[in-house]
């Protein structure tokens, strides 16, 4: 399904707002660009509806109710409308009712986004970026977006669904109504972890009551809380009827974030979609377009990853459609529409699982395995394991008892497991001693023409470990101190090698003291980047082997039970950072890229999606033999068996 979400924040001091809407030209553009679905708006961050209403305040400047004309323009013409309901920033009710703001655990103070204008501000103060209030969906300020709620499913066809913006800042909150509750339920407001309970439990609670009013109405109604397709937030899984993984790579930091989420929200087994902007940064910039190519690749990235698509955009005040937007919008969904039908109901084809640790070593991990040209699958526990052959436990993994008996067991019967730093244990041959005193370390071994100790960015476990060792450890004199430091940086290492492993192999368990995954992360290591894929490389025989692609080069492959089909992904854009954005500005084409995948099935055809261009193959045995010349962007092989 092609969305867009279309925001309409809207300044009371702009005038005649909605005067240049005009539905049939709307419908049009939205249809010649292949939009399924647009979001529109019921009330926005300055706090104002688009609609008359009875519970909040109209928008000052905009006379005739916009929202209606919008929803039964999209109807007729047979597009999705979901209605966009703002939660945690209000302006304008932030300033009605200070009682209602959200109010830090830590500070005490109103939570605030960016440089939020206050009354008693000089009103020409510059304005950077996003800023708003924050407010907390409890007490006075539940009931307000009860009321809102209830009005919007009375007067408008909800079957398309509620979006619910901002629904998660912070994970406490400190107002008074939130300190009533806790004392209600024999909670501390002055305990943290207190605090974050009732958070929790009151979000649940509170977001079941409005899944109860919208569903009155209509019980089908999709109804998305945003902010809680957050890896490290899955317990709001369950008010959630589908995912949306809002992430501008642009300005969030890049193109290697969607993957592994997705991968993670794929496994609650409700619909989920990737969400851009059309933006050239970020959201809510009017005038900034980003290259039409460059939202194809984002676009065909989430495809290859199962996602449906959403993209950001930003009415103008006026109402007007903006054409250049859906030029480019269009451009890409003209090429999601053409492939489509390959994407969605199939799965990973993988026998690697990462298993998450929930930090942040799970997005180094992530990064390494696609520079790697591996698909994988991420799990949370030892249920799944025997699906893999290959398990990789990210630096700071917690594992229960049964979890490391099962892990134990999985070696045993020839799964190769691949640990680091604090997530290896006994069971695996690897005795914990104690974390390293100093601030980094190097890593003695054979990189290349690197003999050198290499500096690890980081420091080891201390182990004592069963099996050979592959690389050992060198310490620095002592840790950066302002007491004690040697030249510019870090600290440069001893003579001779610890007596502890930088990396060990016993039997089928590979193990890596350092924390080499968030370490990756934060450094993008070219040599530790080397280290960690050829120990892993000689560890684990693969089922997919590609050979002549880049780093930067993607390959997804996914498989239909159903339709008896594998989609090979390929995806070629290396990403560059200019000013403050990381864009996607040159796509050469690549050629020789050869592919060998396991497949068990006897393969009958083998052609590009968009093109049905014939792709020559061999299959010997289990293994299929591909070349794929002339990849410009997105390549999408359609292996029929
Ligand atoms: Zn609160």
């Amino acid at each position: 399904m092609n969305c867009v979400h279309l925001d309409f924040h809207t300044s009371p001091l702009i005038e005649n707002i909605g005067e240049k809407f005009n539905k049939e030209e709307f419908v049009k553009t939205l249809k010649e660009a292949n939009v399924d679905l647009i979001t529109v708006f019921a009330k926005c961050h300055h706090g104002y509806t688009y609609y008359p209403t009875k519970v909040s305040t109209m928008h000052p400047n905009l006379k005739f109710n916009l929202l209606k004309e919008q929803v039964d323009a999209c109807h007729s013409a047979g597009i999705k409308a979901p209605i966009y309901i703002t939660m945690g920033w209000s302006q304008k009710d932030a300033i009605d009712h200070p009682e209602w703001q959200h109010i830090d655990f830590w500070t005490k103070k109103p939570v605030r986004f960016g440089t939020v204008p206050t009354p008693d501000m000089d009103p020409e103060t510059p304005l950077y970026d996003c800023s708003w209030a924050t407010l907390c969906p409890v007490g006075g300020y539940s009931e307000h977006l009860k009321a809102i709620t209830e009005e919007v499913c009375q007067n408008f066809d909800i079957s398309d669904g509620v979006f619910y913006d901002i629904c998660f800042m912070k994970d406490a909150c400190v107002c008074d109504a939130c300190k009533a509750g806790m004392k209600e339920r024999g909670l501390d407001p002055d305990n943290y972890e207190d605090a974050r309970k009732y958070y929790r439990e009151k979000r649940i609670e509170f977001f079941t009551e409005l899944n109860e009013i919208v569903h009155k109405y209509n019980k089908d109604a999709h109804i998305f809380y945003n902010g809680g397709a957050d890896m490290n937030r899955p317990e709001y899984g369950v008010v959630q009827s589908h995912f949306e993984l809002e992430d501008l790579p642009t300005a969030w930091g890049g193109y290697d974030f969607m993957p592994i989420r997705a991968k993670y929200f794929e496994k609650f087994g409700k619909f989920y979609m990737g969400m851009t902007g059309k933006f050239h940064h970020a959201w809510g910039e009017f005038g900034g377009f980003k290259n039409k190519e460059a939202l194809r690749y984002e676009c065909a990235d989430m495809l290859s990853i199962g996602a449906s698509i959403s993209v950001g955009d930003h009415l103008h005040p006026s109402g007007e459609i903006d054409k250049s937007t859906y030029a480019i919008i269009g451009h890409a969904f003209k090429y999601v529409r053409d492939i489509e039908k390959y994407c969605f109901d199939t799965h990973a084809y993988t026998d690697i699982a990462l298993w998450m640790s929930h930090t942040e070593a799970d997005l180094g991990a992530s990064k390494l395995l696609q520079i790697m040209h591996l698909e994988f699958d991420v799990i949370e526990n030892a249920n799944e394991l025997s699906k893999y052959n290959l398990v990789i436990l990210p630096d700071k993994v917690k594992l229960s008892d049964e979890d490391k008996s099962s892990l134990v067991e999985f070696a045993k019967n020839g799964g190769k497991v691949v640990c680091s730093y604090e997530s290896g244990f006994d069971g695996l041959g690897i005795e914990k001693l104690e974390p390293s005193k100093y601030d980094i370390d190097y890593i003695e071994t054979e990189i290349d023409e690197i003999v050198t100790p290499f500096l690890s960015y980081a420091s080891a476990y201390k182990t004592k470990c069963e099996g050979e060792v592959l690389a050992k450890i060198r310490e620095p004199f002592f840790s950066r101190t302002a007491g004690h430091y040697c030249g510019h940086k870090n600290t440069p290492f001893k003579d001779e090698n610890a007596d502890y492993p930088a990396l060990v192999k016993n039997g089928n368990v590979l193990y890596f003291a350092h924390p080499i995954f968030e370490s990756y992360n934060k450094t993008g290591n070219y040599i530790l980047q080397k280290y960690i894929m050829r120990a892993i490389e000689s560890h684990y025989d693969r089922m997919l082997v590609v050979n002549n692609f880049y780093s930067c080069g993607r390959i997804r492959v996914r498989k239909s039970d159903k339709d008896n089909f594998y989609a090979v992904h390929l995806l070629y854009a290396p990403p560059v950072n200019r000013g403050n954005v990381c864009l996607l500005e040159d796509f050469p084409r690549v050629d020789g890229i050869e592919i060998e995948l396991k497949v068990s099935e006897n393969v009958k055809n083998v052609f590009v999606a968009d093109t049905n261009e014939n792709i020559e193959f061999t299959q010997i045995g289990d293994i299929l033999y591909l070349k794929v010349n002339n990849l410009v962007l997105h390549k999408l092989l359609i292996i029929n068996y």
